[in-house]
């Protein structure tokens, strides 16, 4: 595995408001978050920063070797309600912080599996054999418009209320975060990024980065979003299985 993350507040942002840890287990199984904040002058930084932190903490406390899906399911979820309810508090405790919360896009590849968990609009992508496909499905309005047949992704590009999502970390006491697995192939690169590579790159142009097999992908994504304008915080981790 060879993994890299890059994160850049962009070139319109004042602050970068995401936050990403990428690790790697004493058996060798490999890990990685991204969240993306929101609130307030300074709530985005600290509740993706908090989110971030707790959740890598609790990940690495209740991990062991050769867990059962189920426990592995188990352990991502506990890991995002601890940094959820975490977040929640230090919202509640702070007048300047109420309300603000975060994404959370998190994966562990023990073997060749990939399991993550999700809340929000940050995404999960393989890139496989020269084709990207998303892994993760937004918790957002546009994304259920979409399934609801009332818009065309092409639409939900540039609906107004595209940066609304239905799930994210630290406004409520409990969240519902979903969980995905997916069996990676030798060679195959995967990606978890904020929306502000995905809104300012399209699938053909994070496609052809992740086909360059570069040094640093991460950096090399976020510079391309940097190009098409970086309109919002940049974030990406791409893990590659080799
Ligand atoms: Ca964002």
């Amino acid at each position: 595995m060879n993994m890299t993350g890059f994160s850049d507040k962009g070139l319109v942002r004042s602050s970068n408001q995401d936050a990403f840890a990428i690790g790697t287990m004493d058996d060798g199984s490999h890990w990685a978050v991204v969240c993306d904040g929101m609130g307030g002058a300074n709530g985005g930084n600290v509740a993706s920063r908090l989110a971030v932190d707790h959740f890598s903490a609790s990940l690495k406390a209740g991990y062991r070797s050769n867990m059962s899906e189920s426990s592995v399911k188990n352990l991502l979820e506990a890991a995002v309600n601890a940094a959820n309810i975490r977040v929640f508090d230090k919202s509640r405790e702070t007048k300047e912080l109420n309300g603000m919360g975060t994404t959370v896009v998190a994966v562990l590849i023990i073997g060749s599996t990939a399991y993550f968990t999700h809340a929000g609009d940050s995404r999960a992508y393989c890139f496989s054999n020269g084709e990207l496909l998303q892994i993760t499905r937004d918790h957002s309005i546009v994304q259920s418009m979409i399934e609801n047949g009332k818009l065309t992704p092409e639409e939900a590009r540039f609906h107004p209320r595209k940066n609304v999502i239905t799930r994210a970390l630290g406004v409520e006491e409990s969240v519902n975060p979903e969980f995905n697995v997916y069996d990676l192939n030798p060679d195959d690169k995967l990606l978890l990024c904020t929306d502000g590579l995905t809104n300012y790159t399209d699938n053909e142009g994070i496609a052809s980065v992740l086909a360059e097999n570069s040094e640093n992908p991460a950096e090399r994504l976020v510079e391309t979003a940097n190009k098409n304008g970086g309109g919002d915080n940049i974030t990406a981790v791409v893990i590659e299985n080799k």
